[in-house]
């Protein structure tokens, strides 16, 4: 009693590689710091850098996470330590703790190696403010782990590896610089990944070679990696249930279906019309950014759901230091938050909820464009509003009378109003290429800038008049 009794100490011979795990190229790259820090952990002990001892990979069930902890550790061929949070907290009381520490006692004498700790929120779910029903063995648990962090130097060559699908979820403690302070996101695959994730898994069966990967991955938009490898199972087991030798495009065709009934109840699956509709609106967003700024608005676009729970838009990358906004500046970003409604206007001529949090933000910057930044010509440098406590959340208090304040609420709409206007005119000038971007961004489900300005930038075909 009281050792660990972890199936530990995968032997990293057997061990997975990066290149097991399809696609996830930006964790990937992510993790290969890691992975270059402990093959030569001394480049970095002389410049006197520390690696992270905690990251967090962040994203939903069966996306890989536990793949690419066990790849670090397979690239790196150093040992790797795995538990799960919710075993902790089944322990007997006193034994979460213990287990712990026997944990990291043991990776300590292995070092440099991996400690992995899937479903971290079963341990480290924020601590209840309610002073009764606290769970104790967990928060034991809990501490002993942050003690465990703490207690050794960043060099020491064990990094901690903790997957979870609710960041939000955990205890603030458990974030705080030192401990787990680096988020690695573990995305959904798009079309792409879904494709190579096919090709990985049909590698272990017998499959027809006509098979048409590219046409699955289509069928099984929004899928993980694991639905996927199930998904390649099940064919497998429906061509010697009907006593083939190898398993067929409509084995895989019809698996898809079993296994997509059974995760479509659990993830909400973008309908066609929902994915078309995504599609105009992030590229509307995209667009009038592009065309105001004449510059890629993005590093990537897409309509997988991401584990941010956001469904695409990956607003414009700030240019390094962006301290001090000029008023154009502040107006064009107001323009491109109303882009992606109003492409669904120009497009579909009806609108949908997926603008909530664009109307956030385009209020809240056309709002403090009059009443903090003194950019409305009615009331010139005049303060009208102050932020209490900047740091405490920032409540902001009118300080000005109810009639400034109705002239205020006027203005920001006018203000608003106006970008909106301007966003749907840039767009219905280049209907074409909205069209254009749109669809290969529904097809593809991701666009990269790079991708996006060629599309942009490339000539139309021919059929344009010069007036001149
Ligand atoms: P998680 O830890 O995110 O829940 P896992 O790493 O346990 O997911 O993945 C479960 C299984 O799903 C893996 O064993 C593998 O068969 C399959 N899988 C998931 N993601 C991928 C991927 N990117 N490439 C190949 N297989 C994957
Ligand atoms: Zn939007």
């Amino acid at each position: 009693m009281g050792k660990s009794n972890a199936k530990v100490y995968v032997k990293s011979s057997d061990g997975i590689k990066f290149s097991d795990v399809a696609g996830e190229d930006e964790a990937k790259e992510n993790l290969a710091e890691i992975v270059d820090y402990l093959h030569s952990p001394d480049k970095y002990k002389e410049i006197g850098a520390s690696m992270p001892k905690g990251i967090l990979l962040v994203g939903s069930p069966g996306t890989g996470k536990t793949m690419l902890a066990k790849a670090v550790a397979g690239e790196a061929n150093v040992p790797f330590f795995s538990m799960s949070g919710s075993e902790f907290v089944e322990m007997f009381v006193g034994m979460g703790a213990s287990k712990v520490r026997d944990l990291f006692r043991q990776a300590k004498e292995k070092a440099p190696c991996i400690v992995f700790i899937d479903e971290i929120d079963a341990i480290g779910q924020k601590r209840n403010s309610g002073k009764m029903g606290g769970n104790d063995e967990r928060e034991q648990t809990l501490n002993q782990l942050l003690t465990e962090m703490d207690g050794f130097e960043g060099n020491t060559g064990v990094i901690i590896l903790a997957a979870t699908n609710r960041p939000e979820s955990l205890d603030p403690a458990l974030t705080r610089p030192g401990r787990f302070d680096r988020r690695v996101p573990v995305e959904l695959p798009d079309l792409k990944g879904r494709e190579t994730i096919l090709k990985v898994h049909t590698k272990k069966i017998k499959v027809s070679e006509d098979a048409d990967f590219q046409q699955i991955a289509r069928m099984a938009s929004g899928a993980s990696g694991a639905e996927h490898a199930n998904v390649v199972n099940e064919a497998a087991l429906r061509a010697v249930r009907d006593g083939r030798k190898y398993a067929t495009q409509a084995d895989l065709e019809e698996s898809i279906e079993v296994v997509i009934a059974g995760y479509q109840k659990k993830n909400a699956i973008l309908t066609d019309k929902e994915k078309w509709t995504v599609a105009y609106h992030e590229i509307g967003h995209a667009l009038v950014a592009a065309k105001q700024t004449h510059s890629a608005p993005v590093q990537k676009i897409t309509i997988i759901p991401r584990t941010s729970g956001a469904l695409g838009y990956t607003m414009q990358v700030e240019d390094g230091n962006h301290y001090l906004m000029t008023k154009e500046e502040i107006e064009n970003k107001i323009a491109t938050y109303t882009g992606g409604r109003a492409a669904e206007e120009v497009i579909f001529g009806t609108i949908s909820t997926g603008a909530s949090n664009d109307i956030e933000q385009a209020t809240k910057l056309a709002r403090a464009m009059i009443t903090r930044y003194g950019m409305s010509e009615d009331f010139d440098m005049v303060a009208l509003e102050t932020v209490d406590n900047q740091y405490l959340g920032g409540d902001v208090a009118m300080a000005c009378s109810a009639e400034t304040q109705a002239r205020v609420a006027r203005q920001v709409v006018e203000l608003v109003k106006k970008q909106h206007e301007k966003a749907t005119e840039i767009l219905m000038e280049n209907r074409g290429k909205l069209e254009e971007l749109a669809k290969f961004l529904y097809e593809k489900e991701t666009i990269t800038g790079e991708e996006f300005m060629e599309i942009l930038e490339k000539q139309g075909m021919g059929c344009y008049i010069e007036n001149g």
